[in-house]
C-alpha cells in the first residue's frame, strides 16, 4: 500500500464544495488502498488445502483464526479490550437439517477473531463489520476449501480493517469504533455470531449496524459480468442505512445493487442465513452482501482459481466507503417506526 495524500493542506480550502471535494479525495485514496493482490494473498492462504476446509473445532479453523490474528497484529490491530483476539465459545449443536444433511449433536469450540479499531468522539457507538471464516472441512479425501464461502468475504474485512488503521494512523481515524469479526461457527448453524449476540463485548443497543460479508468473489448465472453485488435487509429496519448505502454506490462505483432476495417472499430466505441475521433479530440494521449461489457452492470445488478478484476489489471498497459513511456521519442510522 503506497502513502496517499498530504493532510496539511487541508487548511488551504474552504468548507463548502471544496472541502467535500477533499474529503471524497482522502476516502478514496483510502479506498484505493484495498488492492487485488492483498485480496489474493488472503485467499490463496484461507483456501489452501493445508487449512482443510476450515471446519469449526478442527484443525484447519485454528490456523485460519492465528492468520487472521496475524493480519490485524500486522495492521496494528489492538485485541478487544486489549487482551485477547479470540473469543471463544463452546456450544451443543441441536441436531438440526442443514442442505440436507442431518448433522448430529456434539459439542464443538469455536472462536470467533475481533479486531477494535476505537472511534473517536464518538467512540461509544459501534459498528460491526462481519465475515465467517469457517466451512465445511473435509469428507473422505475431499478438501471443502471455501474460496467463495467465505475466504472471499474474509479477505474483505481484512483489507478494510488494514485501511481503516492505516487512515487511523493518519490521525483521521473513524469517529465511531470500528469491531472487525471473523466468526467461526457459521457453517453449523450461525453459531459464532450468536454467541456474540448473546454475549457481546459491547452493548448491542450502542451497536448501530452490522455489515456482513459472505460469498463476494462469483459471478452468479442471472448476470452476465462481475459489475453487480446482491444487498439483502438494508431497508427492512432502517431506511436511512439503504439510502446510505444507495448514495455511496451512486457516488463512488455504480455497481448495480441487486435487491432480487431481499424480498420478502423470496423463497431462499438469504436474509435468515447469514451471521447479519443475529445482529437483525437484535434490532440492529444490517446489510449483506453477497454473490448469490453457483455450481461449486458448497462443494469441494469452490477453490480459488475460479474468483473473480476484480469483483472482490470492488465490493470490498464499497463496503468500505459504506462503512466509513456510516462511522463518520453525525447521527447513527434511524430505526424505522
Ligand atoms: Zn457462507
Amino acid at each position: 500500500m503506497k502513502k496517499v495524500f498530504i493532510l496539511l493542506l487541508l487548511p488551504l480550502f474552504s468548507w463548502g464544495q471544496k472541502s467535500s471535494n477533499l474529503e471524497s479525495t482522502i476516502k478514496l485514496n483510502y479506498a484505493n488502498s484495498i488492492l487485488i493482490e492483498d485480496l489474493k494473498t488472503h485467499i490463496h492462504i484461507l483456501a489452501s488445502d493445508s487449512l482443510e476446509g476450515r471446519e469449526t473445532g478442527e484443525q484447519g479453523q485454528k490456523k485460519a483464526a492465528e492468520y487472521i490474528v496475524n493480519c490485524f497484529k500486522k495492521a496494528g490491530i489492538p485485541p478487544y479490550k486489549c487482551k485477547t483476539y479470540y473469543q471463544k465459545f463452546k456450544v451443543k449443536t441441536k441436531g438440526h437439517l442443514r442442505q440436507r444433511i442431518i448433522l448430529k449433536q456434539k459439542n464443538i469450540k469455536g472462536e470467533n477473531v475481533l479486531g477494535f479499531i476505537k472511534g473517536t468522539d464518538l467512540k461509544d457507538e459501534i459498528l460491526i463489520i462481519t465475515a465467517h471464516y469457517d466451512h465445511l472441512g473435509k469428507k473422505g479425501s475431499s478438501i471443502y476449501n471455501g474460496a467463495d464461502d467465505n475466504a472471499s468475504g474474509t479477505s474483505a474485512i481484512l483489507e478494510i480493517a488494514e485501511a481503516f488503521m492505516k487512515a487511523k494512523k493518519d490521525s483521521i481515524g473513524p469517529r465511531r469504533s470500528i469491531l472487525i469479526m471473523a466468526v467461526s461457527g457459521e457453517e453449523k448453524g450461525l453459531l459464532g455470531s450468536k454467541y456474540y449476540t448473546e454475549n457481546p463485548i459491547y452493548p448491542l443497543e450502542k451497536t448501530i449496524a452490522n455489515l456482513n460479508v459472505d460469498m463476494i468473489g462469483r459471478v452468479d448465472k442471472f448476470h452476465e459480468n462481475n459489475d453487480y453485488v446482491y444487498l439483502i435487509g438494508s431497508d427492512r429496519l432502517s431506511t436511512e442505512l439503504h439510502n446510505i448505502s444507495e448514495e455511496v454506490n451512486r457516488k463512488y462505483f455504480n455497481l448495480e445493487l441487486d435487491y432480487t432476495f431481499n424480498d420478502k417472499d423470496d423463497p431462499n430466505r438469504y436474509y435468515y442465513r447469514s451471521d447479519h441475521y443475529n445482529f437483525a433479530k437484535n434490532n440492529i440494521p444490517v446489510i449483506f452482501y453477497f454473490n448469490g449461489v453457483h455450481e461449486d457452492y458448497h462443494k469441494p470445488t469452490d477453490t480459488v482459481e475460479k474468483i473473480d478478484f476484480e469483483k472482490i476489489q470492488k465490493i470490498t471498497r464499497l463496503i468500505f466507503l459504506t462503512a466509513w459513511e456510516l462511522a463518520n456521519r453525525n447521527e447513527r442510522p434511524a430505526i424505522n417506526n
